[in-house]
């Protein structure tokens, strides 16, 4: 009440929502690019749509790549639709 929601802005469609409504993918300290459902672990983190559309609009547009500040092989945004598919 009164609190005004965080808001994130999707690396996808760069769109600005309410970061509960989003996912996180974060860089781990391995160096892994994985997704961060509980949006509470360590590593530097993008927020992106539960959706496949914006995982391959940050694909192309690279915004993912861009704010985690890594190269992402092509293998590792096949993984992540993946992922994100399976929930929708
Ligand atoms: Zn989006």
């Amino acid at each position: 009440m009164g609190t005004k929601p965080a808001l994130r802005t999707c690396v996808g469609c760069r769109n600005s929502f309410d970061k509960k409504e989003l996912i996180r993918v974060i860089k781990t300290p391995e160096g892994e690019i994985v997704l961060d459902k509980t949006l509470r672990a360590n590593g530097r983190g993008a927020y992106i749509c539960n959706n496949e559309e914006c995982f391959k609009k940050a694909r192309k547009n690279k915004g993912l790549a861009r704010s985690l500040k890594v190269e992402i092989p092509e293998n590792i945004y096949d993984e992540l639709i993946k992922e994100v598919s399976k929930d929708g």
